[in-house]
């Protein structure tokens, strides 16, 4: 089966992230967030697509497949039984009849893989003594233990699935030939044993395509169905005879559910050397509980409606004896995924930042669990700095600092200016109290720049505002307007109170270029004084105001205040 999420569907909100537990989900792009699963590391669990509240990830079978052995006619489908929940209202034999009508040349029920796979487990079960043997009929199982767990792959019993212990029986029934498609939950894929391996979504699709209404075919068998009927085996492929000899669990049986628990059965096999006898281990509660199957509330009714069209079992064997097929699996270990470069992970770790109480934020928000396991993905190319709040939020910071800052002289900046100009009109209003601006322009700048180069100029600009900065106070504004002019606002000052700070400004600023080391007359300021008065407020714009004073100030010869 392939995982795939719809681009046109998906909302980034990170649930099937989440979920994941092989954080399989790549989350890539910047605007906006475009997510895909990676194929190598996807163990098929199916947990993203219940996740997904906008039904984004989708599950697709070989349905061309599928097809093309239809339209030959002749191949045959194992239909898995729990065909009889997702089909419902559709009885079995409405169903059987729907896939004759479709083109399968016969429709098997799995039953006959079931009682093949619990034969080979009674057969092990027998054998002592075997230590650990692990039930190797979960393929997210198997998938799990060769990718995360390869120290378990000696252990996992050598028994296939029984969707693929059929398809050899009926190849040795009916020759090599003969095609074989299998259509389950999520049945498993890339066997050379099955010729497509499809859900039952796909099921409903190559109905549509056909041209087969299933509640409308005949509601009695058309044809002689195929065994049904069970000896041995309970659903899923155990013996029954050895799940009632060990209903609970014993040092020789171990029934565990879930993948969480691989990582202790590892550790106890591997390191602590425990015989843990046999392990039944499946990823959720068998295949009615999977996530494709349906809501877990409504587990109850789909096993309820299972048992209800379960044929009574047969006293004898359902197998041919002379049909010899095998059943054994060898499992191979998948190379576990590539290793994120450790220093790239800790600059991600060091880019994130901690909480307020020093240690790592692990809020999750990014969809995984920790920092770190976030940052071992964005090392991998599988997450976006995008998904991590509390950064976005500081880059927001910073750039609003960046915003408020002039780079260069590091005053502030012509918003920051704008700004509170128009807080302090209004305060001023408030409280009575004027205010002063100063324009400040430097004079024949140009050619300061044009002689000694613009480095030059830049460490004059720089140390201009470092005497701005130190003649004024922390309750005033001091802001680069732009190339070698800044503006002073002198909050609670008087037109006098004003003149005196342009004054002790102009005389600072023709020190500057003698402590530069520039012939005197150099680097020289004129300034324009303007008062906002919030007895009379003019009408005007006060940074227009103080403009015309300082042309005024260069028409005086510069180098002066007006
Ligand atoms: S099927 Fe499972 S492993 Fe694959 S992407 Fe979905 S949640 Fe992850
Ligand atoms: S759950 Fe995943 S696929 Fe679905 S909308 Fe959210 S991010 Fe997209
Ligand atoms: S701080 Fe960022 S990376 Fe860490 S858990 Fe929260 S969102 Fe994820």
């Amino acid at each position: 089966m392939n995982f795939v999420i719809d681009a046109e569907l998906c909302v980034a909100c990170l649930a099937c992230v989440r979920v994941c537990p092989t954080d399989a989900i790549a989350v890539a792009g910047d605007e906006p967030l475009l997510l895909q699963v990676v194929d190598d590391s996807c163990i098929r669990c199916g947990q993203c697509v219940p996740a997904c509240p906008h039904g984004a990830v989708k599950v697709n079978g070989e349905i061309g497949r599928a097809l093309a052995i239809v339209s030959q006619g002749d191949g045959v489908l194992i239909l898995s039984p729990e065909s009889v929940a997702h089909f419902y209202p559709a009885t079995p034999e409405l169903l059987i009849n729907a896939c004759y009508a479709a083109g399968f040349r016969a429709v098997t029920r799995g039953v006959i893989g079931d009682e093949l796979v619990a034969a080979e487990y009674l057969k092990l079960w027998e054998e002592e003594p075997w230590g650990t043997l692990i039930r190797s009929t979960d393929p997210v199982v198997v998938e799990t233990v060769r990718s995360q767990y390869p120290e378990l792959v000696p252990y996992l019993a050598p028994v296939t699935v029984p969707a693929v212990a059929e398809a050899r029986y009926l190849r040795a029934q009916h020759g090599p030939e003969l095609q074989i498609a299998v259509a389950g939950i999520c049945p498993p894929v890339s066997s050379p044993d099955l010729d497509a391996a499809i859900t039952f979504g796909d099921l409903e699709q190559l109905f549509q395509i056909r041209g087969v209404s299933v509640l409308s075919q005949p509601t009695l068998f058309q044809r002689v169905p195929e065994e049904r009927r069970r000896h041995l085996s309970a659903a899923g492929g155990l013996p029954l005879a050895l799940l009632e000899e060990a209903r609970q669990s014993s040092r020789r049986f171990r029934k565990i559910r879930g993948l969480d628990a691989l990582k202790a059965v590892a550790r106890a096999v591997s390191v602590d050397r425990l015989d843990l006898g046999f392990v039944d281990i499946l990823s959720n509660e068998g295949p009615l509980d999977h996530p494709l199957s349906g809501p877990p509330a409504e587990l109850y009714w789909r096993r309820e409606l299972l048992r209800t069209v379960e044929p009574p079992r047969s006293g004898t064997s359902v197998l041919d004896r002379t049909v010899v097929a095998s059943v054994g699996a060898t499992f191979e270990i998948k190379h576990r995924r590539v290793q994120a470069d450790p220093e790239v992970v800790e600059g991600i770790l060091e880019a994130i930042g901690k909480g307020p109480n020093g240690r790592p934020w692990d809020c999750r928000a990014c969809g995984f669990e920790t920092c770190r396991r976030f940052a071992e993905a964005a090392a991998l190319g599988r997450a976006s700095m995008r998904q991590c709040s509390p950064y976005q939020e500081r880059r927001a910071e910073d750039a609003q600092r960046a915003a408020a800052v002039d780079t260069m002289t590091g005053l502030s900046t012509y918003r920051v200016l704008r700004d509170r100009l128009a807080f302090e009109v209004e305060r001023s209003k408030r409280s009575n109290e004027g205010f002063a601006v100063l324009f400040l322009d430097l004079d024949r700048f140009k050619e300061v720049n044009d002689q000694y180069g613009h480095e030059a100029g830049n460490d004059i600009l720089r140390a201009v505002a470092d005497e701005i900065r130190n003649a004024v106070r922390a309750s005033d504004v001091a802001s680069r307007y732009g190339g070698d002019e800044f503006v002073v606002i002198l909050t609670r000052t008087d037109l006098v109170g004003g003149a005196r700070v342009a004054e002790a400004l102009r005389a600072g600023i023709e020190g500057v270029g003698r402590r530069l080391g520039y012939l005197p007359g150099l680097v020289t300021v004129s300034i324009g004084l303007a008062e906002f008065d919030p007895a009379e407020p003019s009408e005007g714009d006060l940074l227009v105001a103080a403009d015309r004073a300082l042309y005024r100030a260069k028409a005086a010869g510069r180098n002066a205040v007006a």
